[in-house]
């Protein structure tokens, strides 16, 4: 693992650098402005990134970005986090939708979908989870059936992030129940705008509702919006979630440090370094910070060496979950009955990290990944 940046990465990391030093966003909006307003504040942010060609510089140039490498995408990331902006909007359709495209896309789809992702104009959500199948996804129960040249499908999905704001829906359905689960499913493009899509929002702990529950009761879907292959559906989703926790972890790993160093700078003026327990569980998050920072740069190593992304990304998701919900708990710790406070960004954090360990692949999952194909241990046998 080489950690010293050419001088084309180093270019590249100082333009971005330059360039966000002139461009901050406006103070986000308080959270009594309401969602849509961070939405809207999000979403213009991303505005400003397109306009400037920042929008998704791991994009190749013929679909708008920049063809950088990877080593510059998670430059990319880390500076990002390192200036403490928003996510952009369309977070799902830069990281996951378009690179799903980019593979399994039509040339017609790729031209009508890709530019407005960029631009932020068409948000994307993720309708992949459902009631009874989140973790053995290929359970799902989404039916779509051929009807002429469209396809009607009925179900319920779940926990669908933005699908409030969202224009269309990366939707895996079944297709044939007749084949092994995993053969049967086919992946859409659906148009969110139809009323035969309920959209009925989900409030989590923090009081926001970031995810919805979806009730597609017979939406059509045009067949020029299958992705992939009619049954292809559960390669093409595997596309989709290996590009999920690919760039966002650079991002993830620096708001951890600067969420630790905010806590270090909170335990000095209390006086609290010179206490044993404190200092001790600081110096634990300091050495996992580190940890999980060079974890990530090997992994990266290990993608441009081998040419995709190992199992070891599951193991910097699981402990960057666990370090970031220990962080928050010892931020509560150390600030006080204020860190409990409603409205305060200490309050938001400790129980926006609850969901941490859920999302993008529960910590029990990405442990049985780890064990079984980065230690080589047996298969786990499901008790019947
Ligand atoms: C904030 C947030 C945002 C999300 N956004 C989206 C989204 O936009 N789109 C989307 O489709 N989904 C989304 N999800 C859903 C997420 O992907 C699922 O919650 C996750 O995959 C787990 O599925 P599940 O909730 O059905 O739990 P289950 O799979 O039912 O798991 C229940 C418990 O059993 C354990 N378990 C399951 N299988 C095994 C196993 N083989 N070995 C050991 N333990 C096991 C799990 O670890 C967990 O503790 C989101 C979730 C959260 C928290």
């Amino acid at each position: 693992m080489d950690l010293t940046f050419s001088e084309r990465e180093t270019a590249f990391r100082d333009e971005l650098r330059g360039w966000l030093a002139e461009n901050q966003p406006p103070a986000k909006p308080s959270a009594d402005a309401g969602e849509d307003a961070q939405f809207n504040w999000r979403r213009d942010w991303q505005r400003h990134l397109y306009e400037a060609g920042w929008a998704a510089p791991a994009w190749p140039t013929e679909y708008g970005g920049r063809g950088a490498s990877q080593t510059e995408s998670a430059i990319y990331y880390e500076e990002l986090g390192r200036a403490r902006v928003p996510v952009a909007a369309n977070t799902l359709g830069i990281l996951l939708g378009g690179p799903t495209l980019m593979v399994w896309g039509t040339p017609e789809q790729k031209e009508r979908y890709l530019p407005p992702i960029l631009s932020g104009e068409e948000i994307w959500c993720q309708g992949f989870s459902e009631p009874d199948a989140g973790s053995d996804l290929a359970s799902l129960k989404t039916r779509a059936v051929k009807d002429g040249e469209e396809w009607v499908v009925t179900g319920q999905k779940v926990w669908t992030s933005g699908a409030q704001y969202a224009k269309w829906c990366m939707l895996v359905a079944r297709t044939d129940s007749d084949v092994a689960k995993h053969k049967g499913l086919t992946y859409f493009l659906m148009d969110m705008e139809q009323e035969q899509v309920q959209v009925r929002p989900l409030r989590q702990i923090t009081g926001e509702a970031e995810f919805n529950e979806l009730f597609i009761e017979e939406a059509r879907i045009a067949d020029a919006n299958v992705v992939g292959g009619v049954g292809n559906g559960w390669k093409v989703a595997l596309t989709t979630l290996m590009n999920e926790r690919a760039g966002l972890g650079f991002a993830l790993q620096i708001r951890l440090r600067q969420l630790l160093d905010d806590v270090i700078a909170v335990a000095a003026e209390k006086g609290l370094l010179e206490n044993a327990y404190y200092a001790d569980a600081i110096a634990e998050l300091h050495i996992r910070c580190e940890s999980i920072r060079l974890l990530a740069w090997k992994g990266l190593t290990d993608a441009e060496r081998y040419g995709q992304p190992g199992p070891e990304g599951s193991l910097v998701k699981w402990l960057w979950s666990d370090t970031n919900q220990r962080a928050t708990q010892l931020a509560a710790d150390v600030i006080g009955p204020q860190a409990l406070m409603g409205g305060t960004s200490w309050s938001y954090e400790l129980m926006r990290a609850r969901g941490n360990t859920i999302e993008g692949g529960t910590t029990e999952v990405l442990k049985n990944i780890v064990a079984e194909r980065v230690l080589g241990l047996p298969r786990l046998k499901v008790a019947a």
